[in-house]
């Protein structure tokens, strides 16, 4: 890995630092080279750097991914996941061979997922399951969508059923083990003669032959099956949920059915809102008078906007609900949504405002004893 793109390398710290002291040295190289601070010509370049390192070391989820597969897991942005429509499965899989139409895609809330399965070498076996990641945008997520996805697996063929020969008379007894699937070799040593007993090298400890191989799956057992996947994204899900689809994990051993694909998701942030569980924040700035004399706001939510009644009087850091606004989840509940409120103090004032202000000041503050007489310091309830 290049050192321009090690983050630990850029932050100072090494691979295994805990997370406060990610923060902390991030911090140190923040003050330094910060452009506000530092104005040497390369100080943006530089900030910009350990930014960008430590948006993704900060993450647990995102810093995993980088530790796994390098600065190809992010976007330009830093963002972590894969480019839409490209999808990176952590291993490669199995399937059903003529189920290429309408998948049914089961939703599972929170990590559920089944851990891998010991592979045992006799009798019919599920396969293993399959992750992966899918990136999303923040509004796919609130809306839900549907995504055709290339998708490649294997599964058992259906022609010899895993057998690797469609009729009994094409499968004859292994003439090197005689069907045991074991061979017992003498070895001569200085020490005396030992006997070891390995699997049959011809049968690979089937103990059988395939004289005349299956043609569709040319005695493998198993076929490989390009399909386009349509995945269903429910609306309201949620980062790190995922989506299970059916038997489209790896293939079956002898026989057995597919695992399972499961696909979890990596939302993008959005610029205006933000997700808790199903409740959304947002930014929302008034004017002044607004906030003086109150009034009617439009306010942006998920869905579309709403009218807010801000009352006169109201603080800077106002945070107002607006009950059930927010995300209707997949668990079918339904959040708020928390408008945060700043006030806009007027910076370029007309003659006019100049003077309606200046007659404002020269009022008594009815509020003022309210708080301290001698000052405006203003005591925290
Ligand atoms: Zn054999
Ligand atoms: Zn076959």
């Amino acid at each position: 890995m290049a050192e321009d793109e090690d983050y630990y390398k850029i932050l100072g710290v090494r691979r295994d630092a805990s997370q406060d002291d990610i923060t902390h040295a991030y911090r140190e190289l923040a003050k330094k080279w910060h452009p506000d601070i530092n104005h040497s010509s390369d100080a943006t370049a530089m900030f910009e750097k350990i930014t960008k390192a430590y948006e993704v070391l900060k993450d647990p989820q995102k810093r995993a991914a980088y530790d796994k597969f390098g600065t190809g897991a992010f976007d330009e942005n830093g963002n972590a996941g894969f480019n839409n429509g490209n999808f990176n499965g952590f291993q490669n899989a199995g399937f059903d061979a003529d189920d290429l139409g309408d998948i049914f895609s089961q939703f599972f809330g929170g990590a559920a997922s089944s851990g891998r399965r010991q592979r045992r070498y006799s009798g019919a076996h599920k396969g293993d399951d399959v992750f992966m990641k899918m990136r999303i945008s923040f509004m796919e997520a609130v809306n839900g969508r549907e995504v055709p996805m290339p998708y490649e697996y294997e599964t058992t063929c259906d022609q010899c059923g895993g057998k690797g020969a469609v009729n009994a008379s094409d499968v004859e007894t292994c003439p090197t083990c005689g069907g045991t699937g074991t061979v017992i070799s003498s070895q001569r040593t200085l020490f005396g003669t030992f006997q070891t007993q390995t699997t049959c090298p011809t049968c690979h400890g089937k103990g059988t032959r395939i004289v005349n191989p299956c043609p569709n799956c040319k005695g493998r057992g198993y076929v490989r099956v390009k399909t386009t996947l349509n995945i269903k994204i429910p609306a309201g899900i949620n980062e790190g949920q995922q989506l299970r689809v059916p038997g489209k994990g790896g293939r079956g051993l002898n026989g057995g059915p597919n695992g399972d694909l499961f696909i979890e998701m990596v939302v993008e942030k959005d610029k205006t809102f933000t997700r808790e569980g199903n409740d959304v924040h947002v930014n929302v700035q008034i004017p002044l008078t607004t906030a003086v004399l109150g009034g009617d706001v439009n306010v942006p939510t998920v869905y579309g906007t709403s009218e807010l009644r801000i009352p006169s009087g109201t603080q800077p850091n106002t945070i107002m609900t607006l009950r059930r606004q927010g995300i209707r989840g997949v668990d079918g509940r339904t959040g708020d949504e928390f408008v945060h409120l700043y006030i806009r103090i007027p910076t370029h004032l007309s003659d006019s405002q100049r003077e309606l202000y200046s007659q404002l000041a020269g009022q008594p503050d009815p509020d003022k004893d309210r708080n301290n007489i001698f000052s405006g310091i203003f005591h925290k309830k």
